[in-house]
């Protein structure tokens, strides 16, 4: 019960890439830069299991940002000629690559950092990638001309991509869609089709995460700008809760979510966002329960993953890593306060699995 996860992305250690930044520069090249890559995914490996995170994830350390290093490895696009262009809706300016041609992919894109995860942790592992939608709202387009038909190339190819990382051991796949919170009529129409077409014929966990953005400048005076309630949710999760992804993951606390939106998400595990990434004041354990005190009126217990309200990429690392273990406490409290413990046996972090997997080749 409870289990927690994080959204996805944690900050870059210093000898990695510049720290506290969204598009941050690599601090070495070659071989260098791969090896920093993975010893900075092992250190938050560590990091997460030490404060009690159930479902780990890479931390998203071998991409440079969360869009962005996905469309490295597609073929058709042009990083040399990055135009500026308003996204989200122009909330703000970002010099993007563009579609020069048809789109495919030149290789693995993630393959490295999860089977480095995969080999170094025994926990469940998460592998983020963005959602079709967020993709073609930060990309140009000299070639599709057609949003809904990128759209579902970039999702054949997510797909591509997602099947061979459950090949690897992956055990969730999280597509991120924050564009989700702003195209909400493009959802419906479209956006969740795409998102269920680089989803389909997965038989891991399936999830997509819907947030309100990083703590950056931007979102914050766009959240600002929302009013007393927000109210994206609402329009867009009957059309989830309809569709084959198994978890959503959402922001709640600080947040101006009406939290009996969750409701609208019946049938579907709940990430709850139960960490604030906008904010450098670290949530108490107890603070973190009573978040989840507050969504399990609306979200069956069985359902409810405590999780972080959005990635972590920007923060300093030394607030990232109390908010992990905040996270960790508080959902233990929770189990303690508001449901039996869990019987089920956790594995011990290094020891390789002899569950459900057993017997399948995994490359160390
Ligand atoms: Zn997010």
């Amino acid at each position: 019960m409870f289990e927690t996860t994080i959204a996805g992305s944690l900050p870059k250690p210093f000898w990695l890439a510049e720290p506290n930044k969204l598009w941050p520069t690599w601090q070495a090249s070659g071989e260098d830069l791969a090896r920093a890559k993975r010893d900075a995914t092992l250190l938050w490996l560590k990091e997460q299991e030490d404060a009690g995170i159930d479902i780990v994830s890479d931390g998203e350390m071998s991409r440079q940002h969360f869009v962005h290093g996905f469309l490295e490895a597609v073929e058709g696009i042009d990083f040399e000629h990055k135009v500026k262009m308003g996204i989200r809706d122009n909330r703000y300016e970002a010099m993007v690559p563009v579609v020069v041609g048809p789109i495919k992919l030149k290789g693995r894109v993630h393959q490295i950092e999860a089977r480095v995860a995969r080999a170094h942790t025994g926990r469940k592992l998460k592998i983020t990638m963005p959602g079709p939608m967020t993709i073609v709202d930060t990309i140009a387009d000299r070639f599709y001309s057609d949003k809904v038909k990128l759209a579902l190339a970039f999702a054949d190819l997510l797909n591509q991509e997602a099947r061979a990382l459950e090949k690897d051991g992956v055990d969730t796949i999280q597509f991120d869609e924050p564009a989700f919170n702003v195209y909400m009529d493009d959802v419906v129409k479209w956006g969740v089709t795409a998102l269920e077409r680089a989803a389909r014929g997965l038989k891991c966990t399936t999830a997509v995460h819907i947030c309100y953005g990083y703590g950056i400048k931007a979102n914050i005076d766009w959240k600002e700008s929302l009013g007393e309630e927000w109210r994206q949710y609402e329009k867009i999760f009957p059309a989830l809760a309809k569709s084959k992804i198994k978890q959503v993951s959402l922001e709640c606390i600080h947040s101006h979510v009406p939290p009996q939106l969750m409701a609208l998400l019946k049938g579907k595990d709940v990430l709850v966002g139960v960490i604030d990434v906008a904010s450098d004041k670290v949530e108490t354990p107890a603070e973190v329960a009573a978040t989840i005190r507050r969504a399990l009126k609306y979200v069956p217990k069985n359902r409810l993953f405590p999780c972080t309200n959005c990635g972590m990429a920007p923060m300093q690392r030394e607030i990232a890593i109390a908010k992990l273990k905040a996270l960790g406490a508080g959902a233990a409290l929770a189990r303690k306060k508001y449901g039996k413990a869990t019987t089920s046996k956790k594995r011990k972090p290094g020891k390789p699995r002899t569950s459900r997997r057993a017997g399948r080749s995994r490359p160390r």
